[in-house]
């Protein structure tokens, strides 16, 4: 079947799993990869180009009719920024788009599509326009890298912020969450590091390589010794340039940029320090390792014998006594990557907020902005270890869901309730227990972390024992009878198994104080700022206050991030991955089904088929639309109750299949474009 019927799966009639499923996967073999579900856009990855996204498509989806147009991003690109400027009859300004989706399955592309459109739609002032559509390819090469599941992963969350004054673009932000700062110093097997380090090493003259002190691409063991064909080695060294020119474009100075290469060539040296026991049991580097000591001094601009020092030993002051305590093999090559770890981490957090600082809306203090948001955010992940950083990915994922549900299902039927609509209530599950096990206080999973972390003493083994007394009974909860301290949580799209070795440590990310010092002396000014803690903000959410644990801080990002988007207008985008093999034209309906289910796409389509997403209050209603129906139809109603105008209205008009509250009217998500073509004419 042809035409509108497959293009909304809200109209589907004899709707079940496999007819959605088989409509999805019928269009996606016509190229067809978007589809509506009433307002929520499903996008399927075509792992191919398609002529989807030329100047003349986007020509066409400018200010357009919803029905009147295929599917498309730049739909809902065009419907978020016409609510932002109040010209479709909706409630608040501020909108949000939440894009979802596992990894690979295209949220990074669309919402550089969207950003994009977004921009075309403003007709934003060029400099301004070119400065916030590089910030994606800048962020990318910080935050990016390749794994098994997507060769450009997003390895940490973000949410952009376009800020609008009436109809053009003044400023943006962005705020970013958990970059995996793990990735610098390890990496899995088929997985990469960050693009940068491969795009800097490519990419870079070779007057400026000896001026970082780098060195062959195989030599440093943080790349595990890969690199890659010719070929590969060609399309890094092109987006090197790319890189650059987007911090030229952004605003970022010409020593801001060689203090940070100088910063990773730093990390790079820094990875290749190996250490020894001597005789006497004190810990040295490897003779091999002395020039590798020398370099990474060198280029974080610190004294050798302090490095050395704070890698080899921890110093503590107790009752005023300073007291050194010498490191193991083990804890010091722990000291040597997490001050990699968190040497990268502030990096990325100083981009963002330098790039926050350098696009911030230049108008007066009491001018009032509207703002459209795009959420880019992990998808649900489930490997074969999970750690702390999977638990906060799926803890982000619940929440998401859950504003989902908020929105798409509990707010609607309640709605309806109150006002006595006639209405079969639609299950879905209610993932709520599953946020609650996670964040309850003071005994949800993250509180009892920061409970243990805070003794000293306490290992991984006794934060699961914990856990095992006190949810073992939860049916979100299911204790693992192990050696090593594992724990499952039951989570809405599927259970997922987690190891707590390292979950206290890494809820901790304390930084000895001996490193702290050691980079506030640095001579590169740029090392000095980022330890003073002075513009630090990617860290910022989370990191201002350091004595927060990881986790609580997460939990006050995720709260003001849910804050924010509770209160503007969503708009859902649900991108999903047709087979795991990144090919094109290739179905798997198996991976396809099990996305559609845990997304609650089915229950979706039937409260988007059912259910009224429009529901203004009489007031809002008369004011946005019967004063020019009125002038329309010649027909004085003054003085009559603002009730019954609505409805002698809208009975005049030759919409149908909408309902009367007791304070408000129901509307279906259609009734909205066809009133907006009456009040046109
Ligand atoms: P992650 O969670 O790992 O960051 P993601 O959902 O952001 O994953 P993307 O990086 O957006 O996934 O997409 C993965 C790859 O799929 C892209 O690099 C691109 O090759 C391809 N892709 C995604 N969307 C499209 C599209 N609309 N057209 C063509 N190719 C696409
Ligand atoms: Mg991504």
């Amino acid at each position: 079947m042809e035409g509108l019927f497959h293009e909304d799966l809200a109209a589907l009639s004899d709707l079940d799993e496999q007819s959605l499923l088989e409509s999805l996967s019928q269009r996606f073999k016509q190229d067809r990869i978007y589809t509506y579900i009433g307002d929520i856009l499903v996008a399927i990855n075509p792992f191919k180009y398609l002529p989807l996204y030329v100047k003349e498509v986007s020509e066409r989806y400018k200010y357009h009719e919803k029905s009147k147009l295929p599917p498309h991003i730049f739909a809902v690109a065009d419907r978020a920024y016409q609510s932002m400027m109040g010209r479709l009859a909706t409630g608040p300004r501020n909108q949000c788009i939440v894009i979802s989706g596992e990894s690979g399955a295209g949220k990074t592309e669309s919402t550089k599509l969207l950003l994009r459109q977004i921009m075309e739609l403003c007709r934003a002032n060029s400099q301004l326009e070119q400065q916030i559509l590089q910030v994606n390819p800048l962020l990318e090469a910080f935050g990016n890298a390749q794994t098994v599941m997507n060769d450009n992963s997003s390895r940490f969350g973000k949410y952009i912020q376009l800020r609008f004054h009436n109809s053009s673009v003044k400023g943006a932000k962005i705020n970013e969450y958990l970059l995996e700062k793990s990735r610098v110093v390890h990496q899995d097997e088929g997985e990469r590091n960050f693009h940068i380090f491969y795009c800097m090493l490519a990419g870079i003259s070779p007057e400026d390589k000896d001026m970082y002190g780098l060195l062959d691409p195989t030599q440093y063991r943080y790349l595990n010794g890969r690199y890659g064909s010719e070929d590969i080695v060609r399309k890094w060294g092109e987006k090197y340039s790319e890189v650059c020119n987007a911090m030229d474009m952004v605003g970022f100075q010409e020593q801001e940029k060689v203090d940070m290469m100088t910063i990773l060539a730093g990390i790079l040296s820094l990875g290749n320090i190996m250490f020894e026991p001597t005789e006497t049991d004190v810990l040295r580097v490897t003779g091999k390792s002395m020039g590798w000591l020398k370099a990474t001094a060198g280029q974080f601009g610190v004294q050798e014998e302090e490095l050395l020092r704070s890698l080899t030993c921890t110093l503590s002051v107790t009752r005023g006594e300073a007291i050194r305590r010498l490191h193991n093999q083990q804890q010091a090559e722990d000291a040597r990557d997490s001050i990699a770890k968190v040497a990268y981490g502030r990096v990325f957090g100083w981009i963002v907020s330098k790039v926050n600082e350098l696009l911030a809306p230049n108008v007066d203090f009491d001018v009032e902005l509207n703002e459209i948001g795009i959420l880019d955010i992990f998808g649900f992940e489930n490997f074969a270890v999970n750690r702390f950083e999977q638990l906060c990915i799926n803890l982000a994922n619940e929440q998401l869901q859950y504003f989902f549900n908020h929105h798409i299902f509990l707010m609607e039927q309640n709605e309806y309730k109150e006002e006595g609509i006639e209405w079969e209530t639609i299950s879905f599950k209610d993932n709520k227990p599953i946020l609650d096990l996670i964040l309850t206080k003071p005994i949800g999973i993250l509180s009892l972390l920061d409970e243990q972390s805070a003794f000293p003493q306490a290992s991984d083994r006794d934060f699961v024992d914990k856990l095992n007394s006190k949810f073992k009974s939860s049916p979100h909860y299911e204790v693992v009878r192990s050696h090593s301290p594992l724990f499952t949580v039951v989570h809405y799209a599927g259970k997922v198994q987690y190891n707590g070795g390292g979950f206290l440590e890494m809820n901790r990310d304390t930084i000895p104080a001996s490193i702290r010092d050691l980079f506030i002396n640095s001579v590169t000014p740029l090392l000095s700022v980022l330890f003073a803690g002075l513009n630090v903000s990617a860290d910022d959410n989370f990191n201002s206050t350091r004595k927060q644990s990881v986790g609580a801080q997460f939990k006050h990002s995720l709260a003001v991030l849910m804050e924010k988007m509770f209160v503007a207008n969503p708009h859902f985008v649900r991108c999903i991955k047709p087979n795991g093999n990144k090919l094109p034209d290739q179905v798997d309906n198996k991976r396809v089904m099990d996305q559609l289910r845990y997304n609650g796409l089915l229950e979706t389509i039937r409260i988007r088929r059912d259910g009224f997403s429009w529901r203004p209050s009489f007031k809002e209603f008369a004011q946005r639309c019967v004063c020019v129906l009125l002038h329309l139809i010649k027909c004085n109603l003054c003085g009559l109750w603002v009730f019954f105008s609505c409805l002698s209205i809208l009975n005049t008009t030759a919409i149908h299949g909408w309902k009367c509250g007791s304070s408000r009217l129901f509307f279906k998500y259609w009734h909205q474009e066809e009133l907006s073509r009456l009040l046109e004419r």
